[in-house]
């Protein structure tokens, strides 16, 4: 998450917290101090109500963060790193650096959150039951605090991917078939279902006056529902495209323009002409860099005339470039990151195409229309990229 505040580590994984959960802990603080324990508990002080609703709170977001190391350390027993646990306004994130290669591993690191939650949820009782004799505001946050880490594990197991218990039931139909795809399919098409439940039920709870939790309630729908399409689209794109190399998808002929050309000629003689959106530009034959159409129309049109494509291109030198036999997949991901439409191919020093994302679809589409069955043949582990695993 962009902007996240790094706040320590546990057991050597840094845990981080999004800027805009600040704003949920003023919420969560003042609906405690104000609402829920004036309203429970009367004839409390003030400073009483609002120490509590402080520790109330402190202690619900470090349980989300105990739910997180759960996974964590359950993971780690399966080899798995977690790179990092972000505390989002809507829950912990722990992003693991793959998927587990077996269904029982997954089902594992799935179901280690929300056990967590319950055996914390049981201390939380536990201890407000010792507690309330003693003192009535202490048991009265740890009661709140119990009841709140079993809901807590009961909402993570439902169903719905990528929620926990969406990771549980990709898990059971992934071992029950065999077939990693065929799991992820049923999970993210049972979470969908689950999601617009969601929303339906959250927009029905504002229109009932209970705005909070049905703002909430279909914002976790909407976060559901994106992430489980997200989560399909990105395992038919791994699997249409594994073993799949750039040279075998990248566009060949590369329309070239000159150092020295105006802008104009570039658009007309090239882009128009040879219905393009990229050109590689030469100095005496050399290939010094590339002009996207992007880069064009960063210049006012009326400049086009006297503007010389060298000041508009990107230089060679702060290209991402990738080499004709690295994967394609790799190649796609670097067009992310770059935030670039298309990758110069280079090979020993000279450039040999370019990789558009159009390539990449075309490519995609053409296979789709021949029924070619994707080179990846073994589906029962998934297949290998760079998880972001929201659990
Ligand atoms: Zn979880």
């Amino acid at each position: 998450m962009p902007g996240s505040i790094r706040i320590g580590s546990i057991r050597g994984i840094p845990l981080f917290i999004s800027p805009t959960w600040l704003i949920v802990f003023v919420l969560f603080l003042w609906s405690f101090a104000a609402s829920y324990y004036p309203a429970t508990y009367p004839g409390w002080t003030t400073q009483a109500y609002y120490a509590a609703g402080l520790i109330t709170t402190v202690l619900f977001f470090a349980s989300i963060i105990v739910h997180e190391v759960g996974h964590a350390l359950i993971a780690e027993r399966f080899g798995i790193h977690t790179r990092r646990i972000t505390l989002l306004p809507i829950g912990g994130l722990a992003e693991i650096e793959r998927e587990p290669e077996k269904p029982a591993q997954e089902f594992a690191v799935a179901i280690a959150g929300p056990l967590t939650s319950l055996l914390l949820g049981a201390l939380f009782l536990g201890l407000s039951i010792a507690l309330r004799p003693i003192s009535v505001p202490f048991g009265g946050v740890t009661v709140y605090l119990g009841g709140a880490n079993i809901l807590l594990a009961l909402f993570n197991l439902v169903p719905g991917f990528p929620m926990d218990g969406g990771r549980v039931l990709r898990a059971v139909v992934w071992g029950l078939t065999k077939s990693y795809t065929r799991g992820t399919r049923v999970a993210a098409g049972i979470g969908s279902l689950i999601a617009y439940g969601f929303i339906v039920v959250g927009i029905m709870l504002v229109f009932n006056g209970m705005i909070a939790n049905g703002i909430i309630l279909a914002f976790i729908g909407w976060f559901v529902l994106t992430s489980a399409q997200a989560s399909v689209q990105q395992l038919t794109i791994q699997h249409e495209l594994a073993g799949i190399t750039v040279a075998q998808v990248m566009t060949r002929e590369i329309p070239t323009v000159q150092v020295g050309e105006t802008l104009t000629q570039v658009v007309n003689a090239t882009f128009l002409a040879q219905n393009t959106r990229a050109a590689a530009v030469q100095l005496a034959g050399r290939f010094v860099g590339i002009v996207t159409l992007r880069d064009v129309m960063r210049t006012a049109r009326d400049r086009w005339d006297w503007t010389d494509v060298e000041a508009v291109m990107v230089p060679e030198t702060q290209l991402i470039v990738v080499h004709p036999d690295d994967p394609v997949l790799d190649a796609v991901e670097r067009m992310g990151q770059g935030d670039v439409n298309q990758l110069p191919v280079v090979d020993d020093g000279h450039l040999v195409g370019v990789l558009s994302r159009s390539d990449v679809l075309r490519f995609m589409q053409r296979r789709a229309s021949l029924r070619l069955p994707s080179a990846a043949g073994d589906d029962r582990t998934p297949p290998h990229a760079i998880a972001r695993v929201p659990q």
